[in-house]
């Protein structure tokens, strides 16, 4: 039995109490009648008013995660209820990161035959009905992360309540596994919220943060963080009835309106994935359509989804994912507090703009006030549209300072040059910038095409240098590539992607040989689609084949989308030597650069390409054109550029968009080699 007992926290809903994080006052403990209980992962504590408080807090780690022994555990606690009704029930975390993570990835990717995925389900759909069926009033107490199998924990809750902060996010992301939630959630969502927006969060695992979770319904109320215990005992005892989706949201999770909704969500799945790479989105549509979101009802479908490839490629990419965000967490690496950006072009602005909006301090130098006052302006309307607060928006705004003159490098744990891409302009920077860095600092170069050995050939400290290579734009592309230069026992690498990590993106360690990893793979990529050009084929069946093969962009529209200019010149040096395709080179020659001119393969209008309709593709076009991409990927990883086949899946699946189904390049080349030897 747990000594630490429960209280009555009257204070916090005054506001006078000093509330621990996430509203668990740590003060009146000691008030409360002696029965509770804990098991490894629940504690459970009744207070004088007759509410039970149910705490997850998973044993071993920093977030909540659904595991069957913490469902076996919830069942047994539930017994307990059962046995002593309170008068409500909340349940919460004790975790600063959130709630519930969800359910056990590894469970599910240990699953062994129909029978076992049967059971995982109904593990959680049975446990979660009978809490939905409780006689009692219960709550869902959330701050933080509340996610897939966490969410629909709270959603068979009566109420639920979300801390008024920025980091609360309620999603049902199980789509982007390649698999459905399971749990209760493709049933209640649709109830709660209507079935709009519940097919919106189930087909796409969008988060909806505090503010919209409010206005949808899915949440009751959102609450001060001080307040969340005292609102919680209030709603948990108010009575009130559970909400319900009302008008056109609630008819249309009705016949025969229900099948409308249900054909609008197919076309949307149809259109956006023409080939059914993935089955889930459409499986997720005829569950909530025909089965009420049961998926136990549906046998042959449930074991189709969880036994299927693109699950399991999915779950791949998501532990790729994992593996470069642990880059990210380096033991020990000192912080980078302020970053000194060199270059406020296109991309030292954005870098400077993204380093500020994570909360670093960031000065700005480019050759006069007139070259950064462009990124300024882009700062202040990305923030705007980031941070919809405007508050928020001027913090980081107020974060990211001018810095013509540069006093900033003397200050800076971090200085990243983003200059123009030419060696000689690049070391003459070095000389000056160099005498003044802070003992220790970091100096970082954005360049995508110029060997570290040579920019650092003049350094008095060359170990300091290291690249640190953003793609563009800086605020969509979740990969940065971290060079190791030559003269770097790997301190300086751990430490920028330490930095890296820090501002929120998957850190990629490579080493210093043209193009890296991601240009390289992209180059013989792009030129392969621009021989299909010069031999006839419309840029448009091109773009649609890729696109339609599960690329987020055509080659031809990326082309146009980097610059043509660029395009050939990165050609030119990452191409080995092959002629580059005349469709490139007489483009170049009449000054169409792609977007950034008006015009490339496409016309440009309002940062779109004017595309006309796309023809048929000729058979395996898909295949031709990421066969060379295939080809550089495995001579890269050859080369050393990434130490394993998995990270130079991850930096091509996270840098390219390279479609996630197939679980990476090199991946998909050994899966389809196994198929066609057995
Ligand atoms: P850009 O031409 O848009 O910006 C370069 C900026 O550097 C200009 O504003 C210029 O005034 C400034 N500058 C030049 N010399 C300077 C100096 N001595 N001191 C201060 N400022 C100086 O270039 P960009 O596209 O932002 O590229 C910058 C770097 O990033 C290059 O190394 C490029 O290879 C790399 N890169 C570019 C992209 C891309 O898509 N544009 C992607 C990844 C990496």
């Amino acid at each position: 039995m747990n000594t630490d007992l429960p209280r009555d926290d009257a204070g916090a809903a005054q506001g006078t109490a000093a509330a621990a994080p996430h509203g668990v006052d740590a003060r009146a403990r000691d008030t409360a009648p002696p029965h509770g209980g804990t098991t490894t992962n629940w504690r459970l504590r009744h207070d004088q008013d007759g509410v039970a408080w149910l705490t997850l807090d998973c044993a071993g780690g920093a977030v909540n995660t659904l595991s069957a022994p913490v469902l076996a555990e919830l069942a047994s606690m539930l017994d307990a209820l059962d046995a002593r009704p309170p008068r409500g029930l909340v349940i919460r975390s004790a975790k600063p990161a959130g709630f519930a993570a969800g359910a056990d990835i590894d469970e599910f990717a240990a699953l062994n035959g129909a029978q076992e995925a049967r059971a995982l389900i109904a593990r959680g759909w049975d446990l979660f009905a009978r809490l939905a069926a409780v006689r009692y009033p219960t709550l869902a107490l959330i701050h933080g992360h509340c996610l897939g199998g966490g969410l629909e924990l709270a959603l068979a809750c009566r109420y639920r309540l979300v801390a008024d902060e920025p980091d609360t996010a309620l999603s049902l992301p199980e789509v982007m596994l390649g698999i459905f939630p399971g749990w209760g959630g493709m049933s209640r969502l649709p109830a709660l919220v209507g079935a709009p927006a519940a097919l919106d969060m189930m087909l796409t695992g969008r988060r909806v943060d505090a503010r919209r979770a409010a206005a949808l319904g899915l949440a009751d109320a959102r609450v001060p963080t001080r307040l969340l215990d005292a609102a919680a005992r209030h709603t948990v005892l108010s009575g009130k009835p559970r909400r319900r989706a009302r008008g056109l949201p609630a008819l249309l999770n009705r016949s025969p309106l229900k099948a409308l909704a249900a054909r609008q969500a197919r076309k949307r799945i149809a259109d956006k994935d023409p080939q059914g790479h993935y089955p889930a989105p459409a499986a997720i549509v005829d569950l909530w359509e025909h089965h009420d979101g049961n998926a136990l009802r549906a046998p042959a479908l449930l074991e189709t989804i969880l036994a299927s490839d693109t699950a399991r490629n999915l779950v791949r990419v998501f532990r790729l994912q994992e593996r470069l965000k642990a880059h990210g967490k380096q033991e020990g690496a000192a912080p980078v507090t302020h970053v000194h950006v060199v270059g406020a072009g296109t991309m030292g602005g954005d870098i400077a703009a993204w380093c500020a909006l994570r909360g670093l301090k960031v000065t700005l130098q480019d050759q006069d006030m007139a070259r950064i006052a462009p990124a300024l302006g882009r700062a202040g309307k990305f923030y705007a549209d980031k941070l919809k607060d405007r508050r928020a928006a001027r913090a980081a705004f107020d974060r990211l300072v001018p810095d013509p003159r540069g006093d900033g490098v003397a200050h800076a744990d971090l200085v990243i040059e983003a200059i123009v891409e030419q060696l000689d302009a690049k070391r003459t920077l070095y000389r000056q910038i160099e005498p003044r860095l802070k003992p220790g600092a970091l100096l970082a170069t954005n360049t995508s095409s110029l060997s570290l050995r040579d920019l650092g050939a003049e350094l008095a400290q060359p170990e300091r240098l290291v690249g640190i290579h953003f793609f563009n734009p800086v605020a969509r592309m979740p990969l940065v590539e971290v060079v190791r230069g030559p003269a770097d026992d790997g301190g300086a690498q751990a430490r920028a992607c330490a930095f890296v990590g820090a501002i929120g993106k998957l850190p990629l360690p490579v080493r210093d040989a043209p193009g890296f990893l991601v240009n390289a793979v992209l180059a013989p990529y792009l030129l392969e689609a621009m021989r299909c050009v010069d031999e006839g084929l419309a840029p448009e069946t091109i773009d649609a084949a890729m696109t339609a093969f599960g690329m987020p962009m055509g080659p031809i529209e990326l082309a146009d989308t980097v610059g043509l200019d660029i395009a050939l010149a990165a050609g030119r040096e990452l191409a080995g030597g092959a002629e580059p395709p005349r469709c490139l080179m007489q483009r170049v020659e009449r000054g169409e650069l792609g977007r950034k001119s008006g015009r490339g393969f496409y016309a440009w209008r309002d940062g779109k390409a004017d595309k006309g309709k796309a023809g048929d593709a000729p058979p395996g076009l898909a295949q031709r054109l990421t066969d060379p991409l295939v080809a550089r990927a495995r001579q890269q990883l050859a080369a050393g550029v990434v130490s394993d086949a998995d990270l130079a899946d991850a930096g091509v699946i996270f840098g390219t968009g390279y479609a996630p189904y197939t679980g990476g390049p090199l991946h998909g080349e050994r899966a389809r080699g196994a198929r066609t030897t057995e």
